[in-house]
């Protein structure tokens, strides 16, 4: 016997046919003798209509600026996932399974607050333990907690993949899976390379590359939690049929784990090729040299919530000048030469260039560690391809190479292939 979590996305719950597949899968484990919790989201659309309900209020009102109070957006887009915890608890009775709802309040999940992203802070897992051992399933909405304020409370788009690392977490879960549209992780993205496999398995450090460079199966949050508290994740397919042989499988179920390294045997070189399109390039050029020049830069940006990522800064070659480039998404770079100009003194530059239309694709694996020359390989496949590169940053286990946007599904077809990632 075993402890599982198992969570349904937003398309595994869109109308009531699916919710019964849904049903069918939780029943299958069940059956099995395993002591069950399922974490649900929304039907798939519902967040988005609820979120531009709460956005056209205000305007429906002839307000003329579009505030609304963050409590409020909490206590109504936090909805879509109730409506799920309960239909999926009525499917389950259905077919004569003991089942139960419940709303992050009722656990409780609590959460800090910060309405609209909070983060869990404390999950009490002692009620639902008790009716596991007793052999009710708990349906919990995802998503949502209650904040010290004692408010409903939402922990931003994509979250009740946090929902469910954090209550396996709290119940010590043995497996957390996540059900979803794709049956795994991939070496790439399928659509531009066909070639691409699904990964048997993963570690959380690669995973968390890649979910934060775009390849959008996780909410990076639930990755980051998994890692901490050594969550052994499977990425899986809730459209497979639910008895199809090996769906039941107790240590090896179709689909990608994310787990501890150690537990990965043939580790290889490169995993995996992210990449993110709409990235642009911000240049100072001539930026004094002296103490205190990144903080000046920087901290500005960071209180404009503006996202930098890759950071390259220039040896200066007289010790008194240098030039420092950085990224940050496509539609945040008027902000961001706004928020410089208006430091210019403070920083002390002499111009500042941009550029936009550009894409970053990234080579990841944790056995780079371990070998040389992976980088080299990059750069020699992409120049074959007469592909300029732009700016280049590198961690422990990731290559990140900045392009123009234009070449970006060519420069992953070609890194995938260098690394030896195509399917045969
Ligand atoms: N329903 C929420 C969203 O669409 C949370 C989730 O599905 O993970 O963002
Ligand atoms: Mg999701």
């Amino acid at each position: 016997m075993a402890r599982i979590v198992m969570k349904f996305g937003g398309t595994s719950v869109a109308n009531l046919e699916r919710i019964h597949n849904v049903a069918r899968h939780v029943k299958r484990e069940v059956e099995a003798g395993h002591e069950v919790a399922v974490v649900v989201s929304a039907m798939s659309g519902k967040t988005n209509e609820l979120v531009s309900w709460v956005q056209d209020t205000p305007k429906a009102n002839g307000a003329n600026s579009p505030f609304y109070d963050a409590r409020e957006y909490d206590t109504v887009v936090a909805s879509g996932e109730q409506v799920t915890s309960g239909l999926v608890a009525i499917a389950l009775q259905s077919m004569g399974i003991n089942a139960r709802s419940w709303q992050g309040w009722q656990i409780p999940i609590r959460t800090d607050n910060s309405h609209g992203a909070a983060r869990i802070m404390e999950i009490d897992g002692t009620e639902i333990i008790k009716r596991m051992g007793e052999g009710q399933v708990a349906v919990i909405a995802g998503f949502q907690g209650i904040g010290p304020d004692n408010r409903i409370a939402t922990l931003g788009r994509g979250g009740s993949d946090t929902s469910a690392v954090a209550i396996a977490a709290s119940v010590k879960a043995d497996r957390c899976d996540i059900y979803t549209d794709v049956d795994g992780v991939y070496t790439t993205d399928p659509r531009i390379v066909p070639q691409a496999r699904r990964m048997k398995k993963v570690s959380f450090e690669e995973m968390l590359e890649m979910a934060s460079l775009g390849s959008k199966v996780l909410q990076v949050r639930s990755v980051e939690l998994a890692m901490v508290f050594k969550v052994r994740t499977f990425v899986r397919s809730s459209f497979e049929d639910p008895d199809a042989p090996g769906m039941g499988d107790l240590l090896n179920p179709p689909g990608t784990l994310i787990c501890d390294e150690e537990e990965i045997v043939e580790q290889e070189v490169v995993t995996g090729i992210a990449f993110a399109k709409d990235e642009a390039q911000i240049s100072l050029r001539r930026l004094s040299d002296r103490p205190g020049v990144s903080a000046a830069i920087f901290g500005p940006l960071a209180e404009a919530h503006i996202n930098v990522d890759m950071i390259v800064q220039n040896i200066s070659e007289d010790g008194s000048k240098t030039d420092m480039t950085f990224t940050v998404p496509y539609g945040d770079v008027q902000k961001a030469i706004k928020v410089l100009e208006d430091n210019k003194e403070k920083i002390g530059f002499d111009v500042v260039q941009s550029e936009s239309g550009l894409a970053k694709v990234s080579v990841i694996g944790i056995g780079m560690r371990s070998h040389a020359g992976v980088a080299a390989l990059a750069f020699k496949a992409l120049a074959e391809k007469s592909i300029n590169i732009k700016a280049i940053t590198t961690s422990e286990i990731k290559i990140s190479i900045l392009i123009d946007g234009a070449y970006s599904e060519l420069a992953v077809r070609t890194l995938h292939s260098a690394y030896g990632l195509d399917k045969s």
